[in-house]
């Protein structure tokens, strides 16, 4: 156990958290590399701490257990350590950041900490997006990319050791892209808008996210451990970032501009020096197949003797080279995201594929025997109507027609996974003024989808909870105010339900009410 300044000296003891299951966090590209990055410095020492409580795909299905959360390296409780650091993809996991705490026997709440208590900080997508509902009990959130962001604060940390140590953290809101809640006064008109928002000082008025510049001089690699089996024949390494596509409903393509790439003699080198011993590569990125070598790149690659992987294919990317290349490189399941079943809807979202782009597509892969598809939709757009659905149907069906007409080749038919997601009107997209659609009409269309794919052969369909939609959308819309009906789910223990019916806050206020230009906005 890392005790109190007995082994670490005076290195930093950083708990690197991850608030879900250990498969979820290890398996986590962002959170791996800053667990790495982290323990390169000679001043740090890191330790990672997952959540240990049964749970599916970020959703709490028991209460937690009492048991003291500790770190994995070497089973330290989170309250010896110098700084907790949350790491949160995801808004469902922001209740598990309250597990962790009180497990820990610390107050949840930044303004009933003590000196004697570990500093908390966050970081992850959720940051990007909107921090504000679990403001309250984050000391300070790092707003961007980890990389030099990190390495700032950590310079700043170690020069105001003690001053912070004291929760005297005047010194923090000068690194750039450190956002210390404190700092920020917000004040509300009677109809419950936001009517004012300042920084006291020595905050900024606004925090500015922070991105790397040159990414090709950090190269981000990854290699899966035993436990995340699915993967662990696979070594990760990141393409590029951002996307220039502009895709309308697309958090990750807005958050993570602007769009840059690693160049194709940096990934090969470092490739070529590592030598890793996995049998495949994966290639990831916000915007992978715009990667502009990503056919030479792909052939080097498998040239050294690797199968490949790609995290996501846009359909018009899917050319002869490039399913040439997945054919050779191993690859049996090809995902694709048409999002929309009609061109108009397509359009709307600035998707920008047709539908003789998308069946092209299928008949490129279909002829190199590339037989399994996974397809993602999305219902609850805006704009969408019942048509739109029924074109979703259409669609798949015309797909089926393609792999159909090559049966007499194939002699077999592969399976295609239909994934529908509700959709969430993320903040600083273009259709972060739009509303949730309602619920009721939701699990209508989705019904009524999912009944009629049943009767597709070889369609399988995968269907997220709409009553999870509804949680995501007032927690990654919701203001502070969404804090206390956070606190609420805590104290009953993970129950949902109960909690929106006990809370005096109007849950819809954050997830129903489209946002008008004028107002200001809680990110
Ligand atoms: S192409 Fe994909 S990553 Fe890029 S903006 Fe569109 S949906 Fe987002």
């Amino acid at each position: 156990m890392l005790s109190k300044g007995k082994y670490r000296g005076d290195k930093v003891a950083i708990a690197l958290i991850y608030p879900n299951q250990p498969s979820v966090g290890m398996a986590n590209l962002g959170f791996q590399t800053l667990y790495q990055r982290l323990n390169s410095r000679r001043d740090v020492v890191c330790e990672r701490v997952f959540l240990e409580i049964p749970e599916y795909g970020g959703t709490r299905v028991s209460p937690p257990s009492r048991s003291l959360p500790r770190s994995q390296e070497s089973g330290t409780p989170l309250g010896d350590f110098d700084i907790l650091a949350f790491s949160i993809p995801f808004e469902n996991d922001f209740v598990n950041i309250l597990t962790l705490l009180s497990q820990s026997g610390l107050p949840l709440e930044s303004s009933q900490r003590m000196p004697s208590h570990p500093l908390v900080i966050a970081g992850g997508m959720t940051s990007f997006i909107n921090p504000e509902p679990i403001a309250p009990f984050i000391d300070a959130f790092l707003i961007g990319e980890g990389e030099t962001l990190i390495e700032n604060f950590l310079d700043t940390y170690l020069e105001n050791r003690e001053a912070i140590g004291k929760r005297d953290f005047t010194a923090l809101p000068g690194v750039p892209g450190v956002y210390v809640p404190r700092f920020y006064q917000i004040d509300y008109n009677q109809d419950g808008l936001i009517s004012s928002r300042y920084a006291v000082p020595p905050a900024p008025d606004r925090v500015q996210k922070q991105t790397e510049k040159d990414i090709d001089g950090i190269i981000t690699f990854y290699t899966f451990p035993k436990e995340a089996s699915e993967f662990s024949d696979m070594a990760i390494i990141e393409v590029n970032r951002g996307c220039p596509r502009g895709c309308r409903f697309c958090a990750a393509g807005y958050l993570c501009l602007p769009f840059r790439n690693r160049s194709m003699e940096s990934l090969l080198n470092f490739l070529k020096k590592t030598r890793p011993k996995e049998k495949t590569i994966g290639l990831l990125g916000t915007g992978v197949s715009d990667h502009p070598d990503l056919i030479p790149l792909s052939r080097e690659i498998l040239s050294l003797g690797y199968r490949i992987s790609f995290s996501s294919l846009r359909i018009d990317r899917i050319t002869d080279d490039l399913a040439d290349i997945l054919k050779k490189g191993g690859q049996k399941t090809v995902t694709m995201a048409p999002e929309a079943g009609s061109q108009r809807l397509r359009d709307l979202i600035r998707k920008d594929i047709t539908e003789e782009q998308i069946l092209s597509a299928v008949d490129t892969l279909i002829r190199r025997d590339i037989l399994n598809l996974k397809l993602y939709f999305m219902i609850g757009l805006p704009g969408e109507t019942m048509d739109d659905i029924h074109e979703i149907l259409a669609l798949i069906r015309k797909i089926r027609h393609t792999i159909l007409t090559h049966r007499h080749e194939t002699r077999r038919l592969g399976r295609i996974t239909v994934t529908i997601s509700p959709y969430v009107p993320k903040p600083a997209t273009p259709f972060q003024w739009f509303p949730l659609m309602d619920l009721n009409e939701i699990k209508k269309r989705l019904s009524w989808l999912k009944k009629a794919l049943s009767k597709e052969p070889n369609v399988h369909v995968l269907a997220d909870l709409p009553k999870w939609t509804y949680i995501q959308a007032l927690l990654s819309r919701g203001d502070r105010r969404a804090a206390t009906l956070l606190r609420r789910v805590h104290e009953n223990g993970g129950n949902w339900p109960r909690s929106l019916k006990e809370s005096p806050l109007n849950p819809d206020f954050f997830a129903y009410r489209p946002h008008d230009t004028g107002e200001i906005l809680p990110w």
